[in-house]
């Protein structure tokens, strides 16, 4: 038997989440993002739940070839544009929009002598201060790209820091949207500024496209829950117990017997560890499904298996069911008892994780 640690995923979901985020932002044309991995779920798989996306986008000049590869027609965006000239070739022959966001970029293209057309995202640097022109650079860059002769559309684009908490101290939403209003104000251009957490908590802030990634994957960019989003979890991460120990009181669990029993126990070993990408520094306490109730996991996560506490799951033993997150138990509450976010458990799943589809 193989082991018995699956991720399944549920094609049927990601077309659920993106048509919440399309109900959100019904004007909006979409670009469903697969950076990734599709956040761990598999770019084929993403093309098939993203079907009726308007483009897919991404960070990864080969996978998008291999968006293409796999049949996709439509749109495709590198978010982050091209990392060398050399990549120029790739978005010529693949026909990729891409971001620009530095001189550097700019230049590549004026130096390349292009057939076009090329469809580019300028970026602005609204106040994040990653990736992106100023606002007061912002035009100056717009016309050198205008300049140049294989260049077609130009999307006006910015990225938000803090669309889930908007009134942040460090960068309220309502001062990026007031730069780039001022950045871009005389360009009559097509926009494109709202992740998940814009697209599902600020209508407000219109957007020609919205680029949702996380929500489409069932889990929350902040602000409310997955669920009270309507949004449905794409993976489920489930396995077994493979061993149980009764131990009693001052008895420890694993790696730096971190867990000391105060009482009588009895703990199963799940088989699923770091090395699949669970979190290695989840808490004792963090949530776990065994035989759909749920327990918590006790004592260090090792490389290939944690622990559990069975005690008070009638009849649990060796073969019991495991779900470590998905259906049943919200990657988002693993993620905030481990001290991080969905998107960093979903996107770290390990490749020796078997993966179905329901
Ligand atoms: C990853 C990414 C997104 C999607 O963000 P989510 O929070 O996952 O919705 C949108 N835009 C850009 C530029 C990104 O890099």
């Amino acid at each position: 038997m193989p082991r018995p640690l699956v991720a399944t995923i549920d094609i049927s979901a990601l077309h659920h989440n993106l048509r919440i985020a399309k109900s959100h932002a019904p004007a909006a044309k979409i670009w469903a993002v697969v950076k990734a991995n599709a956040y761990g779920h598999g770019l084929e798989r993403g093309v098939r739940g993203f079907a009726e996306a308007d483009g897919l986008a991404l960070i990864e000049p080969d996978n998008a070839l291999r968006l293409r590869e796999l049949g996709w027609q439509k749109p495709i965006l590198l978010l982050e544009g091209i990392f060398d000239a050399s990549d120029l070739e790739t978005v010529v022959r693949a026909r990729l929009d891409f971001a620009v966001h530095c001189n550097e970029q700019i230049a590549w293209l004026e130096q390349a002598a292009l057939k076009g057309p090329l469809d580019v995202h300028l970026k602005m640097n609204s106040g994040m201060n990653r990736l992106g022109f100023k606002p007061e650079a912002y035009r100056a860059a717009y016309q050198r790209l205008r300049a140049v002769p294989a260049v077609r559309k130009i999307t006006l684009m910015t990225h938000f820091a803090n669309a889930d908490d908007p009134l942040n101290p460090g960068l309220p939403l309502q001062q990026q949207v007031q730069q780039f209003e001022q950045g871009v104000s005389g360009l009559n251009e097509e926009r494109s500024i709202a992740n998940s957490a814009a697209d599902l908590m600020h209508p407000e802030l219109k957007s020609d496209w919205v680029r949702p990634g996380i929500m489409l994957y069932g889990a929350t960019p902040g602000g409310a829950s997955a669920e009270q989003f309507g949004l449905k979890p794409a993976m489920t991460l489930s396995s077994k117990v493979i061993g149980v120990q009764r131990i009693g009181a001052g008895d420890a669990i694993g790696y730096g017997s971190r867990f000391v029993a105060s009482a009588p126990m009895l703990i199963g070993a799940v088989a699923c560890g770091y090395a699949d990408g669970y979190p290695r520094h989840a808490p004792n306490g963090t949530p776990v499904l065994v035989d759909g109730m749920r327990t918590v996991t006790v004592g260090r996560v090792s490389m290939d298996m944690f622990s559990v506490d069975l005690t008070s799951v009638p009849g649990a033993g060796v073969g019991s069911a495991v779900t470590l997150w998905g259906d049943g138990l919200p990657i988002d509450e693993v993620a905030h008892a481990a001290g991080t976010i969905g998107y960093e458990l979903m996107c770290a799943l390990a490749t020796r994780v078997k993966v179905v589809e329901l």
